[in-house]
């Protein structure tokens, strides 16, 4: 079985702000029917992460930080310092 973690970009168009994993349900406004659907879809990874957790307890689900390109070209530099 292969189940790829994905990155889910999900905003409210009305409530940009609101970010599920922070906020939490208590900050729906207005019982906002996207909002309160970001905050499911939300939830469910979490439970998917616990049941393949448990499944597998060395799995690794955490996200490893991205490798971040020097802004600067180390090669540019030699040109000006010679
Ligand atoms: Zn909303």
């Amino acid at each position: 079985m292969k189940i790829r973690s994905r990155k889910f970009d999900g905003r409210c168009a009305k409530h940009k702000r609101y970010n599920p994993a922070v906020d939490g349900p208590g900050a729906v406004k207005g019982a906002c029917a996207r909002c309160t659907l970001l905050y499911e879809i939300w939830e469910a990874s979490l439970r998917l992460n616990q049941l393949i957790r448990r499944f597998d307890p060395n799995h690794d689900d955490l996200q490893k930080p991205a490798q971040k390109l020097p802004a600067v070209d180390p090669r540019q530099m030699s040109l000006i310092g010679d």
